[in-house]
Protein backbone atom coordinates (compact mmCIF):
# COMPACT_ATOMS: atom_id res chain seq x y z
CA UNK A 1 0.00 0.00 0.00
CA UNK A 2 1.34 3.16 -1.02
CA UNK A 3 2.24 5.88 1.98
CA UNK A 4 -1.25 8.06 1.32
CA UNK A 5 -3.55 4.93 1.45
CA UNK A 6 -1.75 3.86 4.44
CA UNK A 7 -2.70 7.02 6.42
CA UNK A 8 -6.23 7.26 4.65
CA UNK A 9 -6.86 3.81 6.54
CA UNK A 10 -6.04 5.42 10.00
CA UNK A 11 -8.44 8.86 9.04
CA UNK A 12 -12.07 8.02 11.11
CA UNK A 13 -10.38 6.61 14.09
CA UNK A 14 -7.07 9.28 14.18
CA UNK A 15 -10.09 12.03 13.70
CA UNK A 16 -12.26 10.80 16.27
CA UNK A 17 -8.98 10.20 19.05
CA UNK A 18 -7.48 14.02 18.09
CA UNK A 19 -10.86 15.57 18.71
CA UNK A 20 -11.78 14.06 21.63
CA UNK A 21 -8.32 14.50 23.07
CA UNK A 22 -8.57 18.17 22.10
CA UNK A 23 -12.33 19.39 22.16
CA UNK A 24 -13.74 18.12 25.59
CA UNK A 25 -16.43 20.35 25.20
CA UNK A 26 -19.22 19.58 22.30
CA UNK A 27 -19.79 22.76 21.38
CA UNK A 28 -16.33 23.25 19.92
CA UNK A 29 -15.95 19.66 19.07
CA UNK A 30 -18.06 20.35 15.37
CA UNK A 31 -15.69 22.92 14.82
CA UNK A 32 -12.24 21.40 15.85
CA UNK A 33 -13.19 18.26 13.80
CA UNK A 34 -13.45 20.60 10.65
CA UNK A 35 -9.45 21.83 11.40
CA UNK A 36 -8.37 18.59 12.07
CA UNK A 37 -9.98 17.21 8.81
CA UNK A 38 -8.70 19.89 6.78
CA UNK A 39 -5.07 19.06 8.81
CA UNK A 40 -5.52 15.82 7.56
CA UNK A 41 -5.99 16.15 3.84
CA UNK A 42 -3.19 18.91 3.61
CA UNK A 43 -1.04 16.14 5.24
CA UNK A 44 -2.17 13.67 2.61
CA UNK A 45 -1.05 16.35 -0.05
CA UNK A 46 2.22 16.70 1.50
CA UNK A 47 2.85 12.86 1.60
CA UNK A 48 1.26 12.51 -2.11
CA UNK A 49 3.24 15.09 -3.71
CA UNK A 50 6.69 15.42 -1.09
CA UNK A 51 5.73 18.69 -0.29
CA UNK A 52 5.43 19.75 3.21
CA UNK A 53 4.13 23.49 1.65
CA UNK A 54 0.38 22.27 1.83
CA UNK A 55 0.58 22.85 5.68
CA UNK A 56 1.61 26.35 5.68
CA UNK A 57 -1.73 28.29 5.21
CA UNK A 58 -3.02 26.15 8.14
CA UNK A 59 0.03 26.32 10.09
CA UNK A 60 -0.23 30.25 9.71
CA UNK A 61 -4.04 30.45 10.69
CA UNK A 62 -3.65 28.27 13.62
CA UNK A 63 -0.92 30.39 15.12
CA UNK A 64 -2.90 33.77 14.18
CA UNK A 65 -5.92 32.29 15.85
CA UNK A 66 -4.15 31.78 18.98
CA UNK A 67 -5.54 33.91 21.89
CA UNK A 68 -4.79 36.20 24.11
CA UNK A 69 -4.19 33.60 27.17
CA UNK A 70 -2.50 31.29 25.09
CA UNK A 71 0.36 34.41 23.82
CA UNK A 72 0.42 35.32 27.37
CA UNK A 73 1.54 31.71 28.49
CA UNK A 74 5.36 31.11 28.38
CA UNK A 75 4.68 27.68 26.46
CA UNK A 76 3.84 27.21 22.80
CA UNK A 77 0.43 25.50 22.62
CA UNK A 78 0.76 25.01 19.05
CA UNK A 79 3.89 22.99 19.47
CA UNK A 80 1.94 21.06 21.86
CA UNK A 81 -0.68 20.45 19.90
CA UNK A 82 1.16 19.00 16.75
CA UNK A 83 3.16 16.86 19.34
CA UNK A 84 -0.02 15.33 20.95
CA UNK A 85 -1.05 14.79 17.16
CA UNK A 86 2.08 13.32 15.65
CA UNK A 87 1.73 10.77 18.80
CA UNK A 88 -1.96 9.80 18.15
CA UNK A 89 -1.09 9.31 14.47
CA UNK A 90 1.53 7.04 15.62
CA UNK A 91 -0.27 5.46 18.10
CA UNK A 92 -3.32 4.57 15.75
CA UNK A 93 -0.57 3.43 13.17
CA UNK A 94 0.91 1.05 15.54
CA UNK A 95 -2.61 -0.22 16.88
CA UNK A 96 -4.69 -0.37 13.02
CA UNK A 97 -1.73 -1.68 10.72
CA UNK A 98 0.83 -4.55 10.39
CA UNK A 99 4.44 -3.42 12.27
CA UNK A 100 6.04 -2.68 8.83
CA UNK A 101 2.97 -0.32 7.53
CA UNK A 102 3.08 1.24 10.53
CA UNK A 103 6.67 2.04 10.53
CA UNK A 104 6.93 3.02 6.69
CA UNK A 105 3.60 5.40 7.85
CA UNK A 106 5.56 6.67 10.52
CA UNK A 107 9.18 7.26 9.11
CA UNK A 108 7.53 8.87 6.01
CA UNK A 109 5.50 11.44 8.36
CA UNK A 110 8.68 12.36 10.23
CA UNK A 111 9.75 14.88 7.76
CA UNK A 112 6.31 16.39 7.34
CA UNK A 113 5.64 16.92 11.22
CA UNK A 114 9.44 17.96 11.45
CA UNK A 115 8.33 20.74 9.11
CA UNK A 116 5.35 21.75 10.61
CA UNK A 117 7.21 22.03 13.75
CA UNK A 118 9.64 24.67 12.48
CA UNK A 119 6.98 26.55 10.58
CA UNK A 120 4.57 26.75 13.48
CA UNK A 121 7.89 28.12 15.90
CA UNK A 122 8.23 30.75 13.52
CA UNK A 123 4.46 31.72 12.45
CA UNK A 124 4.02 31.63 16.42
CA UNK A 125 7.02 33.42 17.22
CA UNK A 126 5.61 36.25 14.70
CA UNK A 127 2.39 36.47 16.30
CA UNK A 128 3.56 36.71 19.54
CA UNK A 129 6.17 39.49 18.49
CA UNK A 130 3.28 41.29 17.26
CA UNK A 131 1.25 41.20 20.13
CA UNK A 132 4.03 42.18 21.86
CA UNK A 133 4.80 45.05 19.90
CA UNK A 134 0.89 45.94 19.89
CA UNK A 135 0.75 45.84 24.11
CA UNK A 136 4.04 47.95 24.42
CA UNK A 137 2.76 50.52 22.30
CA UNK A 138 -0.54 50.45 24.15
CA UNK A 139 1.80 51.39 27.33
CA UNK A 140 3.76 53.48 25.49
CA UNK A 141 0.67 55.30 24.69
CA UNK A 142 -0.75 55.10 27.90
CA UNK A 143 2.44 56.03 29.81
CA UNK A 144 2.11 59.23 27.74
CA UNK A 145 -1.26 59.96 28.14
CA UNK A 146 -0.21 59.76 31.87
CA UNK A 147 2.68 62.02 31.79
CA UNK A 148 0.30 64.45 29.82
CA UNK A 149 -2.02 64.62 31.84
CA UNK A 150 0.56 65.29 35.42
CA UNK A 151 2.20 68.09 33.42
CA UNK A 152 -1.27 69.44 33.23
CA UNK A 153 -2.04 68.94 36.54
CA UNK A 154 1.16 70.52 37.67
CA UNK A 155 0.56 73.70 34.99
CA UNK A 156 -3.02 74.25 36.44
CA UNK A 157 -2.39 73.45 40.23
CA UNK A 158 0.82 75.76 40.60
CA UNK A 159 -1.35 78.89 38.49
CA UNK A 160 -4.05 78.04 40.88
CA UNK A 161 -2.19 77.90 43.98
CA UNK A 162 -0.02 81.04 42.47
CA UNK A 163 -2.53 83.68 43.50
CA UNK A 164 -4.02 83.01 46.85
CA UNK A 165 -0.14 82.60 47.91
CA UNK A 166 0.66 85.86 46.20
CA UNK A 167 -2.88 87.84 48.28
CA UNK A 168 -0.83 85.74 51.62
CA UNK A 169 2.68 87.34 50.99
CA UNK A 170 1.21 90.37 50.45
CA UNK A 171 -1.07 90.88 53.42
CA UNK A 172 1.96 89.29 55.45
CA UNK A 173 4.34 91.99 54.05
CA UNK A 174 1.66 94.46 55.06
CA UNK A 175 1.27 93.24 58.53
CA UNK A 176 4.66 93.48 58.76
CA UNK A 177 5.02 97.11 57.86
CA UNK A 178 2.02 97.81 60.04
CA UNK A 179 3.61 96.23 63.32
CA UNK A 180 6.81 98.17 62.56
CA UNK A 181 5.62 101.01 64.35
CA UNK A 182 4.55 98.88 67.49
CA UNK A 183 7.31 96.79 69.27
CA UNK A 184 6.33 93.29 68.64
CA UNK A 185 7.29 90.46 71.55
CA UNK A 186 9.76 87.67 70.15
CA UNK A 187 6.98 85.38 70.13
CA UNK A 188 4.94 87.85 67.92
CA UNK A 189 7.83 88.50 65.93
CA UNK A 190 8.99 84.84 65.55
CA UNK A 191 5.23 84.01 63.76
CA UNK A 192 5.61 86.92 61.28
CA UNK A 193 8.93 85.69 60.46
CA UNK A 194 6.97 81.75 59.97
CA UNK A 195 4.93 83.08 57.61
CA UNK A 196 7.51 84.99 55.40
CA UNK A 197 9.66 81.32 55.67
CA UNK A 198 6.79 79.67 54.77
CA UNK A 199 5.49 81.38 51.57
CA UNK A 200 8.80 82.39 50.67
CA UNK A 201 9.60 78.38 50.50
CA UNK A 202 6.11 77.59 48.80
CA UNK A 203 6.82 80.15 46.10
CA UNK A 204 9.45 78.23 45.49
CA UNK A 205 7.99 75.04 44.84
CA UNK A 206 5.02 76.35 43.19
CA UNK A 207 8.13 78.76 40.51
CA UNK A 208 9.54 74.96 40.41
CA UNK A 209 6.33 73.22 39.51
CA UNK A 210 5.40 75.81 36.92
CA UNK A 211 9.46 75.27 35.07
CA UNK A 212 8.69 71.47 35.04
CA UNK A 213 5.67 72.32 33.11
CA UNK A 214 7.21 75.08 31.08
CA UNK A 215 10.32 72.54 30.36
CA UNK A 216 7.66 69.59 29.63
CA UNK A 217 6.00 71.42 26.83
CA UNK A 218 9.15 72.84 25.30
CA UNK A 219 8.11 76.30 26.47
CA UNK A 220 11.31 77.40 28.01
CA UNK A 221 12.80 80.41 26.25
CA UNK A 222 15.71 82.06 26.93
CA UNK A 223 16.34 85.43 27.47
CA UNK A 224 20.06 85.04 26.25
CA UNK A 225 22.17 88.18 27.67
CA UNK A 226 25.90 88.72 28.63
CA UNK A 227 27.32 86.58 30.83
CA UNK A 228 30.44 86.10 32.96
CA UNK A 229 30.93 83.00 34.93
CA UNK A 230 32.98 84.54 37.86
CA UNK A 231 30.40 86.97 38.58
CA UNK A 232 27.44 84.46 38.88
CA UNK A 233 29.86 82.68 41.29
CA UNK A 234 30.15 85.67 43.20
CA UNK A 235 26.30 85.98 43.57
CA UNK A 236 25.50 82.50 44.57
CA UNK A 237 28.53 82.48 47.41
CA UNK A 238 26.98 86.06 48.48
CA UNK A 239 23.20 84.11 48.73
CA UNK A 240 24.69 80.93 50.11
CA UNK A 241 27.51 82.08 52.42
CA UNK A 242 24.31 82.13 55.37
CA UNK A 243 23.05 78.81 54.99
CA UNK A 244 27.26 77.72 54.66
CA UNK A 245 27.56 79.02 58.05
CA UNK A 246 24.82 77.48 59.63
CA UNK A 247 25.70 74.62 58.86
CA UNK A 248 29.32 75.21 59.83
CA UNK A 249 30.78 73.93 56.04
CA UNK A 250 33.17 75.14 54.21
CA UNK A 251 32.52 76.64 50.74
CA UNK A 252 35.73 76.89 48.35
CA UNK A 253 35.43 79.35 44.99
CA UNK A 254 38.96 78.38 42.78
CA UNK A 255 39.23 80.73 40.00
CA UNK A 256 40.09 79.36 37.06
CA UNK A 257 41.37 80.57 33.62
CA UNK A 258 38.50 82.30 31.15
CA UNK A 259 36.16 82.35 33.69
CA UNK A 260 35.89 86.08 33.52
CA UNK A 261 35.25 85.64 30.19
CA UNK A 262 32.20 87.02 28.55
CA UNK A 263 29.51 84.33 27.17
CA UNK A 264 25.90 84.42 25.95
CA UNK A 265 23.00 82.60 27.92
CA UNK A 266 20.59 83.33 29.86
CA UNK A 267 22.06 84.67 33.82
CA UNK A 268 19.22 84.21 36.02
CA UNK A 269 18.49 80.57 34.39
CA UNK A 270 22.41 79.93 34.64
CA UNK A 271 21.62 80.71 38.19
CA UNK A 272 19.09 79.03 38.88
CA UNK A 273 21.02 75.61 37.53
CA UNK A 274 24.05 76.59 40.04
CA UNK A 275 22.27 77.53 43.16
CA UNK A 276 19.91 74.40 42.47
CA UNK A 277 23.57 72.17 42.24
CA UNK A 278 25.34 73.97 45.32
CA UNK A 279 21.69 73.89 47.61
CA UNK A 280 21.81 70.29 47.19
CA UNK A 281 25.76 69.94 47.82
CA UNK A 282 25.13 71.94 50.81
CA UNK A 283 22.24 69.63 52.26
CA UNK A 284 23.33 66.30 51.24
CA UNK A 285 26.84 67.03 53.24
CA UNK A 286 27.08 66.57 56.46
CA UNK A 287 27.90 69.55 59.22
CA UNK A 288 31.45 70.91 58.62
CA UNK A 289 31.81 69.53 55.22
CA UNK A 290 33.40 71.39 52.13
CA UNK A 291 31.96 72.51 49.08
CA UNK A 292 34.19 73.01 46.27
CA UNK A 293 33.42 75.07 42.80
CA UNK A 294 36.26 74.89 40.32
CA UNK A 295 35.76 75.11 36.55
CA UNK A 296 37.86 74.73 33.01
CA UNK A 297 38.09 76.10 29.95
CA UNK A 298 37.33 73.27 27.10
CA UNK A 299 36.79 74.01 23.00
CA UNK A 300 33.40 75.81 22.58
CA UNK A 301 32.80 75.40 26.18
CA UNK A 302 33.21 75.98 30.49
CA UNK A 303 32.66 73.85 33.11
CA UNK A 304 31.53 74.39 36.23
CA UNK A 305 32.82 71.70 38.78
CA UNK A 306 30.94 71.60 41.93
CA UNK A 307 32.50 69.10 44.56
CA UNK A 308 31.16 68.08 48.09
CA UNK A 309 31.93 65.81 50.76
CA UNK A 310 28.63 64.26 51.22
CA UNK A 311 26.70 61.26 51.15
CA UNK A 312 27.30 60.27 47.91
CA UNK A 313 25.07 58.91 44.81
CA UNK A 314 24.54 55.59 44.09
CA UNK A 315 25.89 54.33 40.37
CA UNK A 316 22.48 53.14 39.28
CA UNK A 317 21.29 56.53 41.06
CA UNK A 318 23.61 58.66 38.99
CA UNK A 319 20.51 59.17 35.87
CA UNK A 320 17.74 59.29 38.13
CA UNK A 321 18.06 61.79 39.93
CA UNK A 322 17.90 63.60 36.73
CA UNK A 323 14.68 63.13 35.98
CA UNK A 324 11.44 64.49 37.69
CA UNK A 325 10.05 63.95 41.24
CA UNK A 326 13.59 61.89 41.70
CA UNK A 327 13.54 60.58 45.41
CA UNK A 328 15.96 57.77 45.90
CA UNK A 329 15.04 54.72 47.75
CA UNK A 330 18.45 55.03 50.37
CA UNK A 331 17.83 58.40 51.09
CA UNK A 332 16.10 58.31 54.66
CA UNK A 333 14.84 62.25 54.27
CA UNK A 334 14.02 64.86 56.95
CA UNK A 335 11.36 67.58 56.56
CA UNK A 336 10.89 69.58 53.58
CA UNK A 337 14.12 72.20 54.26
CA UNK A 338 16.37 74.18 51.36
CA UNK A 339 19.34 73.22 53.65
CA UNK A 340 19.16 71.37 56.47
CA UNK A 341 21.14 67.68 56.32
CA UNK A 342 19.54 65.95 54.15
CA UNK A 343 16.19 67.59 54.03
CA UNK A 344 14.02 66.80 51.40
CA UNK A 345 12.52 68.11 48.63
CA UNK A 346 10.07 67.55 45.63
CA UNK A 347 12.40 66.41 43.84
CA UNK A 348 12.65 69.01 40.90
CA UNK A 349 15.73 70.75 40.79
CA UNK A 350 18.23 68.83 39.38
CA UNK A 351 15.74 68.33 36.43
CA UNK A 352 15.28 71.89 36.22
CA UNK A 353 18.67 72.39 36.14
CA UNK A 354 19.26 69.47 33.06
CA UNK A 355 16.32 71.52 31.13
CA UNK A 356 18.01 74.77 31.62
CA UNK A 357 21.90 73.36 30.58
CA UNK A 358 20.26 71.51 27.53
CA UNK A 359 18.21 74.36 26.25
CA UNK A 360 21.60 76.25 26.61
CA UNK A 361 23.22 73.73 24.46
CA UNK A 362 25.30 72.39 27.16
CA UNK A 363 25.28 69.10 29.66
CA UNK A 364 24.40 68.09 33.46
CA UNK A 365 26.13 65.25 35.02
CA UNK A 366 27.58 63.82 38.35
CA UNK A 367 29.93 61.54 39.14
CA UNK A 368 30.49 60.02 42.87
CA UNK A 369 31.92 56.68 43.94
CA UNK A 370 28.36 55.65 46.13
CA UNK A 371 26.23 56.44 47.94
CA UNK A 372 27.54 55.81 51.82
CA UNK A 373 26.25 58.06 54.78
CA UNK A 374 28.88 56.96 57.34
CA UNK A 375 32.34 57.68 54.98
CA UNK A 376 30.43 60.31 52.70
CA UNK A 377 32.59 59.71 49.40
CA UNK A 378 31.33 62.61 47.97
CA UNK A 379 29.47 63.78 44.64
CA UNK A 380 30.96 65.85 41.47
CA UNK A 381 28.16 67.30 39.52
CA UNK A 382 29.85 68.94 35.69
CA UNK A 383 27.88 71.72 34.26
CA UNK A 384 29.01 72.33 30.68
CA UNK A 385 28.42 75.58 29.16
CA UNK A 386 28.57 76.63 25.57
CA UNK A 387 30.87 79.25 25.64
CA UNK A 388 29.14 81.72 22.91
CA UNK A 389 30.82 85.13 21.73
CA UNK A 390 27.24 86.09 20.53
CA UNK A 391 23.52 85.19 21.77
CA UNK A 392 21.53 82.89 19.31
CA UNK A 393 19.37 86.16 18.18
CA UNK A 394 20.66 87.99 14.93
CA UNK A 395 18.86 91.20 16.62
CA UNK A 396 20.34 90.99 19.82
CA UNK A 397 23.93 90.15 18.37
CA UNK A 398 23.76 93.56 16.14
CA UNK A 399 22.24 94.94 19.47
CA UNK A 400 25.28 94.26 21.54
CA UNK A 401 28.13 94.03 18.88
CA UNK A 402 29.95 96.93 20.37
CA UNK A 403 29.80 94.66 24.06
CA UNK A 404 31.35 91.88 21.76
CA UNK A 405 33.64 93.89 19.80
CA UNK A 406 35.32 94.94 23.28
CA UNK A 407 36.50 91.40 24.18
P1 LIG B 1 15.40 67.35 45.90
O1 LIG B 1 14.34 68.38 45.93
O2 LIG B 1 14.95 66.00 46.40
O3 LIG B 1 16.70 67.79 46.48
P2 LIG B 1 16.80 67.31 43.36
O4 LIG B 1 16.26 67.13 41.98
O5 LIG B 1 17.53 68.55 43.64
O6 LIG B 1 15.56 67.12 44.33
O7 LIG B 1 17.72 66.06 43.70
C1 LIG B 1 17.23 64.75 43.44
C2 LIG B 1 17.88 63.75 44.37
O8 LIG B 1 19.28 63.63 44.02
C3 LIG B 1 17.89 64.14 45.83
O9 LIG B 1 16.67 63.77 46.46
C4 LIG B 1 19.10 63.39 46.36
O10 LIG B 1 18.74 62.07 46.69
C5 LIG B 1 20.06 63.33 45.17
N1 LIG B 1 21.14 64.34 45.24
C6 LIG B 1 21.20 65.52 44.59
N2 LIG B 1 22.35 66.19 44.83
C7 LIG B 1 23.04 65.41 45.69
C8 LIG B 1 24.35 65.52 46.32
N3 LIG B 1 25.13 66.58 46.13
N4 LIG B 1 24.73 64.49 47.10
C9 LIG B 1 23.94 63.42 47.29
N5 LIG B 1 22.73 63.24 46.73
C10 LIG B 1 22.28 64.21 45.94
Amino acid sequence: MQDTELLRSIHSIWINRTTLTFARAPNVREDFRNQLDHFFDMLEQALDTGDSGWLDPLLENWATSLTETDLEGKHSNLLALLREIETISTQTAREMLTSEQALELVCSLIPHFSYCYEKAAFAEMNVRVSHVTTQLEETRQSLERLDRSKSDFIAVAAHELKTPLTLVEGYAAMLKDVSSSRSLTPYESSLLDGISTGTRRLKGIIDDMIDVSLLDNNLLSLNFQPVWINRLLNVIQHEVQPHIQDRKQNLVINRFPGDDLLTFGDPERLLQVIRNVITNAVKYTPDGGTITIDGRQLPGFTEIIVSDTGIGIAAEDQVLIFDKFARLGNSDLHSSSKTKFKGGGPGLGLHIARGIVESHGGAIWVESPGFDEKDCPGSTFHILIPARSEPPDEKLARLLAPLTQAH
